[in-house]
């Protein structure tokens, strides 16, 4: 081996775990050069490389007082360094920042970026068609909740336009009434301030405020959803995904945008479910109460009243104040229970093959003789 020390084979990128013992042993010794797996000959200064992490070596802990070798270029030469790997020489080494350029810097962030993506799609778009499933089949709830707005809106514009007023207090139903002070009292009255007292009344929250909203259209937000999600669709054949995968190598801007709008679908999802979810609670018996309570309170300007309407066996929620009337009557398919959003089990290998490094035998252990709280 003409006097150099033994290293190890990396194939492949070596994973956190090698990484975490290498900035480990540096931390303890100061010295990456003698980190039994890492490379320490010559490396050609146009040799290409990957940067893994930040390396900082504790000037303190070098045995001579010098700075750590740099295999690119000089020894003595750094303090501040990056572990590489070289996958056309299959090695692994710390090389100081003086060589760690820029050039392969941005290589290795495109590489991660890569790795990242082609992960994400792997796992994600083997559930694009199950998606759409879900999707269609929530469509009747949204179409009965863009319903349900529209008739209340439509039937008392100006009633529905007061209520969001409680979307702004987060559904807060308070009343306020106010009193006036008799002038003899003791008060801030008596320095010239107001003499009414004020004493709020609460009925509590109310839910499902999104219904009083100035513009509700969740059948649009989930065709949103379909046709981000359809703009990729490649069926459910892994082979077939696969390849799409990987010749998107050739448009890595493509791909990012393709994992961004996947992405954007999940929350457009998230979002309409949520807000069916809303809409769906404000037709509970115990919310249209509260709704009630606060509406008849005497102090309140509104006179609003919720009540139930049976017509010819169908019974109709009615929402009635001097601004206007709304009958609704929600349908059975608005309270059905949601299904589940596909979401990958695990994180997917990405398209890289090799997972793990292949090793050259070690050479002879030697025995661990570091206490194990040193310092
Ligand atoms: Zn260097």
């Amino acid at each position: 081996m003409n006097g150099e020390k033994s290293f190890r084979v990396f194939k492949s990128r070596p994973d956190e775990t090698f990484q975490e013992d290498v900035r480990d042993h540096v931390r303890k010794t100061g010295q990456p050069e003698t980190h039994p797996e890492l490379f320490t000959g010559r490396i050609d200064a146009t040799e290409p490389f990957r940067t893994l992490c930040k390396i900082t070596v504790d000037a303190r802990r070098r045995p001579n007082g010098d700075r750590a070798p740099c295999p690119m270029c000089t020894p003595n030469k750094f303090l501040e360094g990056r572990l590489c790997w070289f996958p056309e020489k299959q090695v692994v080494a710390v090389i100081g920042h003086c060589c760690a350029d820029k050039e392969n810097e941005a290589a290795s962030r495109a590489e991660d970026i890569k790795f990242e993506e082609q992960g994400y799609l792997l796992a994600t778009l083997p559930l694009s068609p199950e998606k759409l499933c879900v999707v269609n089949r929530l469509l009747p709830k949204a179409h009965e909740a863009n319903r349900l707005f529209n008739k209340f809106r439509s039937d008392c514009r100006e009633l529905h336009a007061e209520l969001r007023q409680l979307k702004r207090v987060d559904g807060d139903l308070t009343v306020y009434i106010e009193t006036e002070r008799p002038r003899d009292s003791e008060g801030p009255a008596a320095f010239g301030g107001s003499n009414i007292d004020r004493q709020a009344v609460s009925f509590g929250k109310i839910a499902g405020t999104e219904i009083f909203s100035s513009k509700l259209d969740l059948v649009e937000q989930l065709m949103t959803v379909k046709r981000l999600i359809e703009k990729s669709l490649q069926g459910e054949d892994e082979m077939h995904i696969l390849n799409y995968i990987v010749e998107l190598d050739l448009f890595p801007d493509g791909r990012a945008a393709l994992c961004a709008e996947l992405r954007d679908a999940d929350r457009r999802y998230r979002e309409a479910v949520a807000s069916l979810i809303d809409v769906a609670s404000f037709f509970e018996g115990d919310n249209l109460s509260r709704l009630d309570a606060w509406g008849t309170h005497p102090a309140n300007p509104l006179g609003l009243t919720v009540s139930i309407e049976d017509r010819h066996g169908v019974s109709a929620i009615v929402i009635e104040s001097s601004l206007g009337t709304t009958r609704l009557s929600p349908a059975e398919v608005l309270f059905l229970p949601f299904e589940d959003w596909p979401t990958p089990l695990a994180p997917k290998r990405p398209v890289r093959t090799a997972a793990t490094a292949d090793r050259t035998p070690p050479p002879a252990a030697a025995g661990d003789s570091e206490p194990p709280s040193a310092g």
